[in-house]
């Protein structure tokens, strides 16, 4: 049941979260604010448009990615990441075509570190270049089969070329986590001493936890002073977690898709990022990005790509603002803070509460019967409730059940009355 389609929103009560308290000094919430940390100044790089052409079922026509640019530059996010030029000639016509668009955000490309992949990138007009190159002794052995002292120079090279024409660049390393440790914190401290503006951290397997990432970024923290962007994989079910400890350690760059479509089961999703963001830096969450459209951006995406949005997607799921024990019931009503972290008014969605269940309680019965514009007391509510409930122990009701029920008691009292 969804508080947001079909028509069910009406019923749904839509009371605004109140203001925390600010005497929760002991709130198990508590963000972490030190130094290291850029949760409050955090930096989306969107990638549906290269780590999403990844995905299995993705296949973007020049009209598709423009609209999807478009939405997400106007959606807020800093970069809008690009499948490499190099790619197909189709490819190589789009980067260009969105360059062109005048977009708010920035346009990168995503390319192989050298030179040719870079010099066909900077001729489309991207305002930066993200170059990458596996670092792990699997892909140095299976990939690329070059040496770390090889890397480093065609890094170097390719850096400069790119600095020289007035372009943002990155360098990442691809899956970074089981690169050894001093090969790679070598390998950044030298491009960040060549001018790179990001250095990049790729969980490309999605094997990180948290801590791992944390400890990881922290360290190359202390090693570089450029940028640090993070992309992870959520083969593991850790891409959001570690992306926000990522922040905490002092990464300022987050990659996500939307709807986190990439390679297999791909990245941290955009979605959740803002669900987790909401509640971590509400601030400025709330003034950079235009949170009513993210609804319209994912539905957008999954027709795309031909995909439902999961009923347990953080804010646009199904059930992701729907109510239904009795005792939840009578709290949200009440107060919604009670039982949400997020309030779902700020992306334009009505939260629900279930009165089609055998738990079902009287307060969301009684909310329900005065949306539909009845006067009944407490007591004549409770007695509706309790044959909403002995029907819900029977059968599964759809809403239109319940609003039968009430219905029916109310004309069965009127018609007692007389009236
Ligand atoms: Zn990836």
């Amino acid at each position: 049941m969804c508080g947001t389609e079909n028509g069910v929103a009406s019923q749904a009560p839509n009371g605004t979260h109140p203001p925390p308290n600010p005497n929760a000094a002991t709130a198990p919430y508590h963000g972490v604010e030190d130094h290291l940390s850029n949760v409050g100044r955090y930096k989306i790089i969107e990638s549906t448009l290269r780590e999403g052409e990844q995905f299995a079922n993705a296949f973007f026509t020049t009209e598709q990615k423009i609209k999807i640019a478009t939405m997400l530059s106007d959606f807020g996010v800093d970069y809008l990441e690009l499948t490499s030029p190099v790619s197909s000639p189709q490819s190589y016509e789009d980067c260009k075509t969105i360059c062109k668009l005048g977009l708010k955000a920035k346009v990168l490309t995503h390319v192989r570190c050298n030179m040719e992949d870079a010099k066909k990138a900077v001729e489309c007009g991207v305002d930066g270049v993200d170059l990458v190159i596996g670092t792990s002794s699997f892909l140095r052995q299976y990939s690329h089969g070059k040496s770390m002292a090889m890397i480093q120079t065609t890094a170097i090279e390719v850096i400069e070329y790119v600095k020289s024409k007035g372009v943002e660049v990155r360098f990442s390393s691809e899956d970074s986590f089981r690169s050894d440790l001093v090969d790679l914190l070598t390998l950044y401290k030298a491009v960040d001493k060549a001018g790179v503006n990001r250095v990049g951290v790729a969980d490309t397997v999605g094997g990180a936890t948290p801590r791992m990432t944390y400890d990881l970024i922290r360290t190359l923290r202390g090693v570089v002073g450029c940028d640090i962007e993070t992309h992870f994989h959520d083969d593991t079910g850790c891409a959001v977690g570690n992306a926000i400890s990522a922040l905490e350690a002092g990464a300022t760059h987050v990659d996500t898709s939307v709807l986190g479509i990439g390679e297999r089961n791909g990245i941290t999703p955009l979605g959740a990022m803002m669900a987790r963001m909401v509640v971590s830096a509400p601030e400025y969450t709330k003034t950079k990005y235009n949170l009513k459209m993210l609804k319209d951006i994912e539905e957008y995406v999954a027709s795309c790509v031909q995909v439902n949005i999961p009923f347990n997607n953080p804010i646009t799921g199904a059930t992701a603002f729907t109510h239904k024990a009795g005792i939840h019931a009578k709290a949200i009503l009440a107060n919604p803070s009670t039982y949400e972290i997020i309030d779902p008014s700020l992306f334009g969605i009505n939260r629900y509460v279930s009165i089609t269940s055998r738990l079902t309680g009287w307060n969301a019965v009684k909310s329900r019967v005065v949306q539909l514009g009845y006067e009944l007391t407490d007591d004549q509510i409770k007695e509706v409730t309790a044959k909403i409930k002995q029907m819900a122990d029977i059968r599964p009701l759809a809403i239109d059940d319940t609003d039968s029920i009430i219905h029916a008691y109310n004309m069965n009292l009127r018609e007692e009355k007389g009236i």
